[in-house]
């Protein structure tokens, strides 16, 4: 057995290094939902990693992210600054600080930080895709929202994902409902623990989100704001409902879904994978965040978006045997035992036709290049040995079937090539002359 030394560096806790075929299928995946975003109408933005923490510190003062994960440091200048623990802020200060027409509408991917204790499912750097449109409450934009994040679940071939809603009321319907949920979590707060106890005197709203075991019987009792909402706030979360209808997405409404940021008001939806865990199946969430922009010093404008979680979604797909990404093996190997410049040449002319091809290196023998182009996944061989050298063509072999080989000129090479492989079966001698 290979005994391999421990290396002396690794990555840090919560991260990962992915490589390839994984790689290519999470790049898949934001390159599927960045169609998607953008045949909606969403452009992307792209805003930077860091951002001063204060931009952060909006999102809440009684939540996890905020108070416990955040990767904060003090930069060389005397500046407090934080890696990003997610988009909508940072989203929200650009269209603050550039103020866009509205109604502005983008989408976004990249990495997100948060200090978590890492378990499967749960790092300390992930990766979200997402979007945000501002500058209008229609509760269609809602709708609209919702159901794109819903027809790309739909697109990967994801069948086992359930929507949640629910709705946070706006301010004029929550002093009412604070007070109720107050009074209520404050007679029973002897049976909550020390955690809730201490988000119970910040934000009473945050304590139905805990997970935590023992506060369970006093959440599911607690009075729920769908009871307590305005007309308007009524009206608004009756018509997402009836335009997820008029779609045919199916929803479940969560009373107590509350979710983990400050800012939500009005509908608030998450979505659940039921092939995962209960631990793991968060596959994203959002919300309306009305007063966000206000209190990042802009102009009050409505807002709604969510966030995705690409692991989590990758985790679903494995679970429901979908999406298995993109083909990324070779699908031509050249093998070129005359020196090697011929495979230079060769593999070069194949790119520019579009054809994924690799090579063997460092001069090796028929036996052992033949052993790396078996091993490598190519359907085609590529050889070209002294003769096909000297008679200006190369021989194509068939790796995985019995189509045996055939030798071939340069000049038709790529067109041959091409057509073999969208057909395997079509011909098992192309053209030219069988060897
Ligand atoms: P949030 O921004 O907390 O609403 O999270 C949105 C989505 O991001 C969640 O539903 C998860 O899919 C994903 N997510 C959040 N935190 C993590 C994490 N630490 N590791 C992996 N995925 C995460």
């Amino acid at each position: 057995m290979l005994v391999v030394a421990k290396p002396l560096f690794q990555a840090p806790k919560g991260t990962r290094d992915i490589f390839a075929p994984e790689s290519g299928r999470q790049s898949a995946l934001i390159s599927a939902f960045a169609d998607a975003a953008t045949s909606a109408g969403y452009g992307q933005i792209i805003t930077p990693m860091f951002e001063d923490l204060g931009v952060f510190k909006r999102l809440g003062e009684a939540t996890d992210v905020v108070t416990k994960e955040m990767y904060d440091f003090e930069t060389r200048d005397g500046k407090t600054v934080a890696l990003r623990p997610e988009l909508t802020a940072s989203v929200v200060r650009a269209f603050v600080q550039h103020r866009p027409g509205v109604p502005w509408k983008a989408w976004y991917e990249g990495p997100q930080f948060r200090y978590e204790r890492p378990q499967a499912g749960r790092y300390r750097q992930f990766t979200q895709v997402g979007v945000e449109a501002l500058g209008t409450d229609d509760p269609h934009i809602d709708v609209e929202v919702i159901a794109l994040a819903w027809r790309f679940y739909e697109t990967l071939g994801l069948r086992h994902v359930r929507l949640l809603l629910n709705s946070l009321g706006d301010p004029e319907c929550r002093p009412a409902y604070f007070a109720a949920l107050t009074d209520y979590l404050t007679g029973r707060r002897g049976e909550l623990t020390e955690q809730s106890q201490a988000t119970l005197d910040i934000n009473p709203l945050r304590v139905l989100d805990s997970k935590r075991e023992p506060d369970q019987a006093v959440i599911a009792e607690a009075p729920l704001m769908v009871d307590h909402l305005t007309d308007e706030a009524g009206a608004h979360f009756t018509a997402v409902c009836e335009g997820l209808q008029a779609l045919g997405i199916p929803y479940e409404i969560s009373p107590r879904l509350v979710r983990g940021l400050d800012y939500y008001v009005k509908t608030t939806f998450e979505f659940a994978g039921d092939s995962l865990s209960a631990a793991q199946n968060a596959l994203g969430g959002g919300g309306r965040y009305d007063g966000l922009a206000e209190q990042l010093g802009g102009p009050p404008t409505p807002g709604i978006g969510f966030a995705l979680g690409i692991e989590r979604i990758l985790m679903a797909c494995d679970a429901e045997g979908v999406f298995p990404g993109p083909d990324q093996q070779p699908q031509v190997f050249v093998i070129d035992v005359t020196g090697g410049e011929e495979a230079l040449v060769v593999t070069d002319l194949l790119r520019q036709g579009g054809i994924r091809v690799d090579r063997a290196w460092d001069g090796r023998n028929m036996r052992s290049q033949m052993k790396v182009a078996d091993r490598s996944g190519a359907a085609l061989a590529v050889l070209i040995g002294e003769d096909e050298l000297a008679d200006g063509v190369v021989t194509v072999r068939d790796l995985r079937g019995d189509a045996g080989q055939v030798r071939i000129d340069r000049a038709s090479l790529v067109d041959i090539i091409t057509t073999r492989l969208e057909d395997p079966a079509a011909d098992s001698v192309p053209t030219g002359e069988p060897s």
